[in-house]
This record gives structure tokens, sequence and C-alpha cells, in this order.
């Protein structure tokens, strides 16, 4: 690039960041936005990889507003296309949906203002692509880029494979349509050709952003007194929007029940409810600024809500990739947010069998061991967990500082005798008892089993009397991490010493632990949502400018979201604007926004400040 070329990009994005401000209210862009922005309008093909919540729509709304034509987006979800237009409504920008689900007076007023020229983004379902002379119509109506979401849709590799996305590039050119951008949250390098091959004609620009969410708290605990530890976590985040996994439909309508009974807003959501209970349920939670949804993995997909604060997961994930999808869902505006899991032994037992019991070949359940594996060294990982997360998916980071791991900084020890112990205790036993029993006997326990077996007479009966039962546990589980013990698959629980086991039990290798904790506790840390910089007083103001905002929300049948975001409301509290002026230039306030609620939540301020007016 020339001094000149440079120069001129500078100012465009200058330009680009104004408009942004004046449209959305957003002071910068977020990191990776700046680069694509500027490739997209310089009218160059683009293929996208960014974790979701980056702000992937940014990089094809902005473009567009900020010169003429049409951009089309094909997106594979229909509740997502409704809630990106209801967004950008809020914004004051015409944009509509074609779905299979409009009223025919929905689509006359998509088609009358396609046709008047007013109309800047149109969101699409791929199989409305299918639809004869539709191409050239939207053609004719000044199509000048399509923008395709979810784009791995288009890798028959990809688990989301959609035969429609195939008929993209044949579209575009239907269409005369110029310009082609792609994005997408999940692509290894052999989808990342796939894309490129099917939806460009040459090669596109390619941005791959690595996977980091690095607004969202990592942390993971032993599962101890399940509900007392869900309950203190929530009740540390109160009125905030939250996710719960849940392992089964009966454990999210049991939670959900308990959560209630504390006087909390929450709600379950399972495959086995009717879908119209589903979609009430999802609807409400996306509109409230405060339900907890205790659901299983059956929830999530297509929610667009940007503003979940924590997600929880009351039992261990069936892999990193859901994990880390679940996870995904929090704090998607950008602003700090939680998430938990907690997990136990038996979690993995149970997936161990299911694995097992399952009808997949033999090559595919070993796959899946080893995925479960992987799943096991990251709860007991021995460093920084954002470290272990991004390692797994390929990117390399340093500590990140905002994980529980890195809170603590944990030391590590010579666990060398504690492994010892624990693995004389299996195998002076035979190698054929679970969990409980071996703590037993290692506590020095008189149990009914203990006494009938003769393990009080083991020299290892006793030996680990200096450690709870929970101190136990979670050596076990750092021993099972690290690979010297192990359950067999077609076994009962039973746990056995493996190969490099024997290596430390006889004293050849050492190993380093964790000090062994009783649990780690999981609201210790101040919840990252509960903006530090906020005094007492102004939490009062921020709750009564969340107030003003739900009601606005219930009103206008809108996501509260919509209005204004989590932050924009912190500034306001801390800012306490007096003027529009001062009002314009709070995050998140951009000129629609500013007619038509400035008012309002200036005189909320006024009120909550005893300003007179
Ligand atoms: P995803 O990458 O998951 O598709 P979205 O495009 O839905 O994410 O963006 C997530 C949220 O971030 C949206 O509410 C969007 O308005 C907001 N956003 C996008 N860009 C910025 C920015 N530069 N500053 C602040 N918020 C932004
Ligand atoms: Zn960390």
């Amino acid at each position: 690039m020339t001094e000149r070329d440079s120069f001129q990009s500078a100012r465009v994005l200058e330009t680009a960041r104004q408009t942004m401000m004046d449209i959305f209210g957003y002071r910068d862009f977020r990191p990776g936005q700046a680069g694509i922005i500027s490739s997209v309008l310089a009218g160059r093909d683009v293929l996208a990889v960014m974790p979701t919540g980056r702000g992937k729509s940014m990089c094809y709304q902005l473009p567009t507003l900020m010169r003429n034509g049409l951009t089309l987006v094909i997106s594979p979800l229909i509740a997502l296309m409704r809630d990106q237009v209801s967004a950008l409504q809020a914004f004051d920008i015409c944009a509509a949906a074609l779905t299979s689900s409009d009223s025919p007076a929905e689509r006359e007023t998509t088609w009358r203002a396609l046709d008047k020229g007013t109309l800047r983004l149109l969101y699409m379902a791929p199989e409305r692509m299918a639809v004869p002379g539709l191409a050239e119509r939207l053609g004719r109506a000044g199509l000048s880029m399509i923008a395709v979401d979810e784009a791995h849709c288009v890798s028959q590799w990809g688990h989301d494979f959609r035969p429609d996305y195939l008929r993209i590039s044949e579209f575009a050119q239907a269409a005369g349509c110029p310009q082609m951008t792609a994005f997408t949250a999940t692509a290894d390098t052999a989808a990342r050709r796939d894309i490129a091959s099917r939806l460009f004609d040459v090669a596109p620009e390619e941005f791959i952003l690595g996977f980091d969410r690095p607004n969202l708290h990592l942390a993971i605990a032993a599962r101890q007194q399940g509900f007392k530890q869900v309950l203190g976590f929530v009740k540390a985040r109160p009125d905030r929007a939250g996710i719960i996994y849940c392992a089964s439909r009966k454990a999210c309508e049991d939670l959900a029940e308990k959560l209630k009974a504390e006087n909390i807003c929450a709600l379950a959501y399972h495959a086995g409810l009717d879908a119209e209970t589903r979609s009430r349920r999802q609807d409400e939670f996306v509109k409230s600024d405060s339900v907890v949804m205790c659901a299983t993995i059956a929830f999530g997909m297509g929610v667009d809500k940007p503003d979940v604060r924590y997600v929880i997961h009351a039992a261990l994930p069936k892999s990193m990739e859901a994990y880390y999808q679940e996870i995904g869902r929090a704090g998607r505006d950008g602003d700090p947010a939680d998430t938990l899991m907690l997990w136990s032994l038996a979690d993995v037992a149970l997936r161990r069998r299911q694995i097992n019991e399952s009808e997949a070949e033999d090559d595919r359940k070993r796959m899946e061991l080893r995925r479960l594996s992987a799943l096991i060294a990251y709860c007991e990982a021995p460093q920084c967990r954002r470290l272990t997360l991004l390692n797994y998916f390929g990117d390399e980071i340093d500590p990140c500082g905002h994980c529980d791991l890195c809170d603590d900084l944990p030391r590590l020890m010579d666990g060398s005798v504690l492994a010892q112990k624990a693995m004389s205790a299996i195998a002076r036993t035979g190698q054929r008892f679970g969990l409980e029993h071996l703590v037993n006997v290692l506590r020095g326990l008189k149990t009914d089993k203990v006494l009938t077996r003769g393990h009080d007479a083991l020299p290892t009966f006793g030996v680990g009397k200096d450690l709870s039962r929970h101190e136990w546990m979670n050596v076990f589980r750092q021993l099972f991490a690290a690979g010297v013990i192990d359950q067999p698959i077609d076994g009962y629980g039973e746990w056995i010493i493996t190969t490099k086991g024997k290596e430390v039990l006889f004293g050849r290798s050492p190993i380093k632990l964790h000090p062994p904790r009783k649990t780690r506790p999981a609201k210790a840390r101040p919840s990252g949502v509960a903006n530090p910089l906020l005094s007492d007083q102004d939490r009062a103001l921020y709750s009564a400018l969340r107030k003003a905002r739900l009601a606005l929300a219930r009103e206008s049948r809108k996501p509260a979201y919509t209005i204004f975001a989590d932050r924009t409301l912190i500034e306001m509290a801390l800012n306490k604007p007096a003027t529009l002026d001062e009002m314009a230039k709070i995050f998140g306030v951009g000129q629609h926004k500013l007619q038509r609620y400035g008012a309002y939540f200036l005189s909320v301020i006024d009120t909550a400040e005893g300003r007179d007016r």
C-alpha cells in the first residue's frame, strides 16, 4: 500500500467510525472490525471468521449504510433474522426479512420498500433462493452485496451443512451482484477452503480473528452441593439474565422450581415442551433483562440475545466444542459476563457409559472418548483456563488474568506422595472399587463395606486422614485428568492404575498437583456484572434506569437490549448526563435513539438525582 492509499484508508475508516457513532452510538470498532470494514468498503470480497459476539453484522451493515444499494443477508435462522431486523429498525434503519412465515401484508410492505429503493438490508432464508425470478428482481432493485451469515453451512464437512447454501453463487450471478462477503464463527481450514471455493469466483480476502472472548470470565468447580452452588452464583448476580444448562429435562424443571421458590424469575426450556410453550418462554427470556433460563442444550441456537450475563453448566458439557459454543452465548454485547461449569466424576462415568452403549462405530466411540478426555483435562487444567481452552482450538495466548485459575494464582506442588497414597488404595483393594470406598479407606472410616472386606487391615487404611472427603475427591479428579488413573470403559465405576500411573506409584516419575481444594467458591469473586465503578448511589440510579428501560420494552413489546445495552445504562449512571448533548456522548446513544429516548432517560436521571428542570 502506498502512503497515499494508507492515508485515504485511514480517512475512510474515520468516516466509518463517525457514521457508526451517529447511527449506533458505538465509539470504537471492536478488534478486527476496522480491517474488515475498510476491505468491504473498498468493494473487495471478504471471508471473515470471527468469534460470536465480536460484531460480525456491523461489518456488512455499516458499509451498506455508507453507500447506495441493497445488501442481501443470507441467514439460516428465522428467529435470528427477525431479531436482527427489529434491532436495525430500532436504529431507524430500513430493513426487512423475507421468510416462509411472513404474512401477505408483511411481504407486501417489503416489496414496496424494495421497489421504491428505500430498503437497505434484506434478510432471507437460503431456501428462498429457489423462488423463480427472485434473483433478477433483487438485481433490478439495486442489489450491491450479498452477506452470507453462518457461512460454514456451505461446507459438507461441517455438522451444519445446508444444501440450499450451494445455490448462493449461482443466485449472485443471476442477480448480477458485484460483491460477496461471508461470515462465520466456526470454520477450520478445511471448511474455510470449502467456503472460499463454493461462494467466491476468485479467492476472497480472509480475516481470521481467533477464538478468544476476553470479556468472559471462565470458572470451573467440582459439584458438591449442586443446588446451593448454583443458587449462590445466581444470587450474587441479582436481576440478570442467565442460562443454566442442565443434563436432563427433569433437571431443568426441578432447578427452575427450586429457583422460583427462592424468588428468582426462572423458566425451564427443553425439547419435551410443546412448541408454543417453548417459543413463549424463549420470547420472555429474550425480551426481559432478568430471566434465568434452565435449559437443556436444545436451547440457545438462534437465540439472539446480546445481554446474557452468565452461563452455568450444572453438569459436564458434551465436549469442548459444545462448551465453547454454549458459554459463547454469554456477553455477546462485549460487556463482562461470567461462566461457571460444575462437574463431578459421576458425570464422566455417565458420559462414558452413554458413549459406550451408543450404536456408533468403534472408531467414532474412540474419538468421542478422546474428546471427553480433552474436556476433563481442561476441567483440571494446571494453568490458565483460557490458555488451555484456546490451545485446544489452536490459538496461542499468554495467561489471561481473567479466569478462576489466574485469579487464584494456584501453585503447583509435588503431588507424588498424595498420588502414591491414592494409587496404593486402588492397588491394595484389587482395582475393583469406586471412589467413595477408596476415599473411606484412605480416611480410615470403618464403614460396613470396609469392615466386611477387611480393608481396615490394609497398610493404606487411614493414611489419608489429614484430608477431607472433598479434598480426596479433588486429588482423584486431578490424577484422572493427568492420566495416571482411569476407569475401564466397560467397567462398573472401579478405578484402575494406568501404565503412566505405575511410573508415579513406583517413584520413577514425579507428578505435580494443585494443593487439594475443598471447593472453589463460585461466588468469591464479585460478579463482573455489577460494575465495580458504580457506587451505591450510582447503583440506585442504574437500577432506576433499568426499570425505565424495562417499562419501555414492555410497552413497545421489544427486547430490553434493543432500547439500550447494559453498558449504556452503566455509563448514564456514572456520567449522569444533564443535557441531550451530554446524553449523545454516552456509549450506544446514536442520533435516532437520542431523539426517541433521550429526554425520557434524562428525566429518569433528573428525578433520581433530585435535579429540577
Ligand atoms: P456476532 O458476531 O455474534 O454476529 P453481532 O453482530 O450480533 O455479533 O453483535 C453483537 C452485539 O455487539 C450487537 O448488539 C452489536 O450491535 C454490538 N456491536 C457491534 N459492533 C460494536 C462496536 N464496535 N461497539 C459496540 N458494540 C458493537
Ligand atoms: Zn486465565
